[in-house]
This record gives structure tokens, sequence and C-alpha cells, in this order.
């Protein structure tokens, strides 16, 4: 029998403040996924009683997920998550014929949409990189000042994972258009947490996994605008409108959906109580008397990249870790990796700058005691070495 977890905000008291990296999963979510693993575990491509109400919730899924962004529900195929979603849209788009093609990024996205890039331009499409503002807002000017054919795409994501910055995505997407080109944007930061019309903002593809949003790991979603040209992910059988073949992950589906009108009903709301949180944490470092900046602007609601002078980000991580706090350095997915973020280096930080650097990023299981408890303890460790 599966039981439902009571609740949820944290791990023997740990304090949980990465939710950039991931979230918690919902616990309405995870009680909504368990009876798709023993009950309802029939294929839903198959035509007996005993799938349909399995075929069923996978329509009701998408359909839900589709009117959480303003799409129709033939326009979101299921994707194991934010990675493989990014990586069709750009290699689905270039490999669709023989043609050489154009992509233009920016150099602050996610290691998923650079390195299908740099893979993309090793098989000889062309690949140019868009400059970013000292605050991360990506350069308009420079999109607008490229000439590119038609038959192109332009990717830029939503909003970024270390700073937190958001995108003019809809001026983006226009200039792109204006010139023939075919627009991406990895929304994975974003959806569940702003605002997301695919239909005003006109974008093509957007990409979303579900555990940016409280939903579980490992599945996500690829939404592309009807008649956008793509190769399907994966050849096989005639699931996901024979664009991305094998048996759908429903229970994590019906999830995904869950979490994410439950994020959008209320996205009102969490984005105020999370802007809450951050100026109480803000004003209390003030308050203390530890002086920090603050990188990029118009954030996500909850995420603040913080430089400390004078403080290792990897020693403040530690020893954070050592009173029971969570917060990252860089961007989670490297976490092993020592280098220097490339986003901190393209908002022009120095690199002794950047390593000074972390990310904190509150979500909808934290509160005031989470955010004073965080300020203690970088008060601790900043003013006493
Ligand atoms: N894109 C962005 C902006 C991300 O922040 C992440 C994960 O951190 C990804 C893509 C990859 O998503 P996933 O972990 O679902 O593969």
């Amino acid at each position: 029998m599966c039981t439902v977890p009571m609740s949820s905000v944290s791990k023997n008291s740990y304090i949980y403040a990465d939710n950039a990296a991931t979230t918690q999963l919902s616990v309405v979510a995870y009680a909504s996924m368990t009876s798709f693993l023993v009950d309802e575990y029939g294929n839903p491509s198959q035509p007996y009683a005993f799938s349909r109400p399995v075929k069923r919730a996978l329509r009701e899924a998408r359909e839900s997920i589709a009117s959480c962004i303003n799409a129709d529900p033939g326009e979101i195929v299921f994707t194991s998550g934010g990675t493989e979603s990014d990586n069709w849209a750009i290699k689905g788009f270039a490999l669709r014929d023989d043609m050489m093609r154009e992509i233009v990024t920016s150099e602050i996205e996610h290691h998923a949409v650079l390195d299908s890039c740099k893979a993309m331009s090793a098989i000889g499409h062309r690949v140019a990189v868009l400059p970013v503002s000292r605050t991360g807002v990506i350069a308009l000017d420079a999109l607008r000042e490229m000439s590119l054919g038609d038959g192109s795409l332009v990717s830029c994501m939503y909003a970024n994972n270390e700073i937190g910055t958001i995108q003019p995505i809809g001026e983006l997407c226009d200039i792109a258009h204006s010139k023939g080109a075919i627009f991406h944007t990895d929304a994975v930061q974003a959806v569940g947490h702003v605002e997301i019309d695919v239909k005003a903002m006109g974008v093509d593809m957007l990409s979303a996994s579900a555990h940016k949003f409280n939903g579980p790991k490992g599945i996500g979603f690829l939404y592309i605008k009807d008649g956008t040209p793509l190769a399907p992910y994966a050849n096989g059988g005639a699931q996901e409108m024979g664009r991305r073949a094998g048996t759908e992950n429903v229970a994590s589906i019906v999830a995904m959906a869950v979490a994410l009108k439950e994020n959008c009903d209320a996205i009102e709301a969490n984005a105020v109580r999370l802007g809450r949180l951050e100026r109480l944490l803000l004003d209390d470092l003030a308050a203390l008397g530890v002086p920090y900046r603050r990188n990029g602007e118009n954030q996500l609601p909850g995420l603040m990249s913080l430089s400390f002078a004078g403080a290792s980000g990897e020693m403040l991580l530690h020893r954070l870790d050592l009173m029971k706090i969570a917060v990252s350095t860089g961007s989670a997915c490297d976490g092993a990796n020592t280098r220097v973020s490339h986003v901190l280096k393209a908002i022009g930080l120095p690199e002794a700058e950047a390593k000074e650097t972390v990310r904190i990023s509150l979500g909808k299981h934290n509160g005031e005691g989470d955010v004073h408890a965080i300020a203690t303890a970088l008060g601790k460790i900043l003013l006493r070495d």
C-alpha cells in the first residue's frame, strides 16, 4: 500500500534553499500518481477497457498542461525533462532534412542548449551566440543586426537558472520571426513560477521540466506549435502523435499535470510570498552588516544570486551545509564542476568575484523562519572570519 507523506517542509530540519536545482514533489501530485503505478497499470496504447482509464488520464493531463500555458493539447509532447526537450528542439530542427541550418542562441543558456548547439556546429550547422548585458539580459540589438535566412532557429532561455534574469521573450521572438526564423525558449526555470502564455508570446517551441515546479523528476514536455518543422525524437511506436515513440511514463505525466495546475492556480500568491521572503533575507543581511551584491535584474521569484566580497562561494556552501542549509554555488547541474560559471563570466564578473557567489533559491515550502536562519548563518560565517 502506498502512503502519502504527511508533510513536507524539511528532512531532519534541513533548510532547503536550492529550489532552482529541484523542488520537493507536491503531496497532492504524489497522491495522484500512485494508482497509475499499481492499479491502473494498463498500456495506454491498448484498445481494451482495462487501458481506458489510463488513456483518459493521459488525455486529461495533456489538456490540463496545455491550458496552463495557453496551448492546444496536440501541441504538448511529453519528454523525460528539460535536457531532452532542449536537445530535441535544437537537434530535431537542425536534423529534419539535409540542409545546413543557422542556429542562434545566447551565452547564458543552460548546457543542454549550449552543448546541443555545439554538437550541431560540429557537423556543419552555423551557430551564433548573442551576448548579454551586465544584468544578464540578452542583447536584442545584436539579434536585430544579424542577417538570418529563412529556416533558421533562435533559442533563448525564458529565465536564467543561475541569476534569475527574466528575458524579453516576446521581443526576441518577434525579431526572430521578422527574419523568418523559428523561436525556441528553454522555460525550464519559469514554467509554474511565472505566467506563461505561448500564444501571446508567439514562441514556436518551449521546454519545461516537472521537477522544477514540484512535479516528479525525469518527466517534462516540449510545446511544439502546430506546423513547426521538427524531426521526431524517437522512431518506433505511434505514441505522442508519432513524434516520440515509447510507452508513456503515465504516473509521472499525471503527477506533472497536477503539480503544474497547483502551481499555476497560485502563481501570483506564490510570487508575492517569495518576493516578501527575499526582502526579509536581504534586509536581515543589511541589518547584520553583511555586505553583498545581487546579480541579475527582474529575477524569478525567490532566486537570489549573491556575491560576498572576500568569501569563497564553495566555502559558504560547505559551511552552510554543516549548519543544515542547502544552497548552491553556480548552476546545480554543474554541482560537481568547479569551473567558473559561464553565466557569471558572461555578465562580466571577474573570476575572483564569480567564485564569491552563491545562489539561494526559495520555494513554496520555505517560510520566514528559513530566511532568518539563512541570514543569521551567513552573518555568523562572514562576520566571524
Ligand atoms: N534548462 C534549464 C534552464 C535548467 O535550469 C535545467 C536544470 O537545471 C535544465 C534545462 C535541465 O532540466 P532537467 O533537469 O529536467 O533535465
